[in-house]
């Protein structure tokens, strides 16, 4: 049973009003409670949204966040943007007011069976594919969380004998307090978002929580081949394991060509290699988890198989753009940590020109320069950290300051020869210079397709 909460008559304090925090709001003033809603930003900056909330009955605090408020509530909600360690939200907590993420209140009035996916990597794309799987398989289905639609928004929608499939993200799972999935996946563990979470300790530990609530009748997912992950298995579900290297005693492996799925000393053969259609070992990685969850999900071998095969990835993951004077371009805008990027470079056989860039999350670059040396023939600098970068990637490739992304796509096309691959994946956030990864992965294809078009006019001319 879950515990659930009474939220009428409560006061709920929601802070931060982008979509989640608007959610929210709605969500608890619909069920009867005492919303009060802070940001950072003005009246005027959020005027639409300050109207819509008002009209439903909820107060605002504008401009900025009152501490006194905080400590009159019986609930507060944070935005999954809001640092934890805010001295307003600190001395809630402190005087024992309970701080959730918008996931803890959702899981406590949601329906059906709860599939959750966390990670550093491969979060998307694996929550993506489990959903089709699910739906492949003819069950209800709805995907929700980091991915898209906050899990707040599909609480009306949920039923007894559907499936919630939700990524989840380490500053969701930071505030959690009795959050249980029945079936949790925690996909890798890399340095990300160290800016936020202080160590990489504290980080893992934030995502680690997804297991802390399970217990019998449950499943845990983790990635064998991982280098921290295996650490945080967990003492109360039943643990499942996923390997790309190995047999594995319980959960899901390669062998050969075959994606096998073993429990109990028995194996059953789900599909094979060539059915997934999505470039990289990592890609492998994030399908033999995601048949892993699904196979716990009761679905059978050929709907999993049939799912995979027609899996085509996610928007702005390794995503082909064009092929132009047979130099082929490919879009990783989401890559925006290095070991993202690092596993991009290893999906390409070598030949790589790679736009890298962008806003610093105080990583190491250093790190990419084996990958660099062993796959890229160039590296095109855009955005704030290129200083950095360039410094640390200690001359491995030749590099270019590029500064812009349009410079970036000028300059890969006039350095590239036939055969090569130009590949933005850049390694870093996109705030510097864009709204967000999409804006920046969309921006890039833009450009591909432009010198695609001026390529395609210029051709007639090229031939006479
Ligand atoms: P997330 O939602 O965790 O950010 P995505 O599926 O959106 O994950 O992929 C993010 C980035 O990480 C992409 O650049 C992708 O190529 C890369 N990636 C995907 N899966 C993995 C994985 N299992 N390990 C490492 N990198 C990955």
């Amino acid at each position: 049973m879950k515990p659930g909460i009474e939220l009428a008559g409560k006061h709920v304090l929601v802070v931060g009003l982008a979509r989640t925090g608007i959610a929210t709001a709605l969500f608890c003033a619909a069920r009867g409670a005492h919303v009060t809603a802070t940001e950072e930003r003005s009246e005027s900056q959020i005027a639409e949204t300050a109207a819509k909330l008002r009209a439903a009955g909820i107060a605002l605090e504008l401009g900025g966040h009152q501490s006194p408020t905080f400590v009159l509530q019986d609930l507060i909600v944070p935005s999954p943007g809001v640092p934890l360690m805010m001295p307003a939200l600190a001395s809630a907590r402190a005087i024992g007011i309970p701080v959730w993420s918008e996931m803890e209140l959702a899981w406590r009035f949601l329906r059906g069976r709860l599939v959750c996916i966390t990670g550093s990597n491969g979060k998307t794309t694996t929550t993506s594919l489990v959903g089709q799987i699910l739906e492949t398989a003819g069950l209800p289905v709805q995907v929700a969380g980091n991915i898209g639609t906050p899990l707040i928004s599909r609480v009306d929608v949920s039923s007894d004998a559907g499936f919630t499939v939700v990524e989840a993200s380490s500053f969701q799972l930071e505030s959690i307090a009795a959050f249980r999935p029945d079936i949790a996946v925690l996909l890798n563990l890399t340095p990300d978002h160290l800016d936020r979470h202080g160590s990489f300790e504290e980080y893992s530990r934030a995502k680690a929580r997804i297991f802390e609530n399970q217990a019998e009748g449950d499943a845990a997912v983790l990635n064998a081949d991982d280098a921290v992950a295996p650490q945080y298995a967990p003492s109360g579900p039943q643990v499942f394991w996923f390997s790309r290297q190995r047999r594995v005693d319980s959960g899901c492996f390669l062998r050969g060509d075959e994606i096998v799925f073993r429990r109990d000393g028995s194996e059953t053969i789900l599909f094979h290699r060539a059915d997934i259609g999505l470039r990289g070992d990592h890609n492998v990685e994030n399908v033999l988890a995601a048949a892993a969850a699904a196979t716990l999900a009761g679905v059978e071998p050929a709907a999993i198989a049939e799912g995979v095969r027609s899996f085509a990835g996610v928007e702005h993951r390794i995503e082909f753009v064009a092929a132009i004077s047979g130099v082929e371009y490919f879009n990783d805008s989401k890559a925006t940590n290095v070991d993202a990027t690092l596993k991009a470079l290893d999906a390409f056989s070598g030949n790589l020109l790679v736009i890298l860039g962008g806003k610093d999350k105080g990583s190491d670059y250093a790190i990419l320069r084996t990958g660099l040396r062993q796959h890229a023939r160039m590296v095109l600098l855009i955005g704030a950290a290129a200083g950095k970068i360039e410094a640390q990637l200690g001359g491995v490739v030749p590099v270019e300051r590029a500064g812009t992304m349009e410079r970036a796509v000028e300059l890969a096309a006039e350095h590239a020869r036939p055969g090569d691959t130009v590949l933005l994946a850049p390694a870093c956030a996109s705030f510097d210079q864009f709204e967000s990864y999409e804006h920046r992965g969309r921006v890039f294809k833009q450009l591909v397709r432009g010198l695609a078009e001026r390529h395609a006019a210029d051709e007639p001319a090229r031939r006479a």
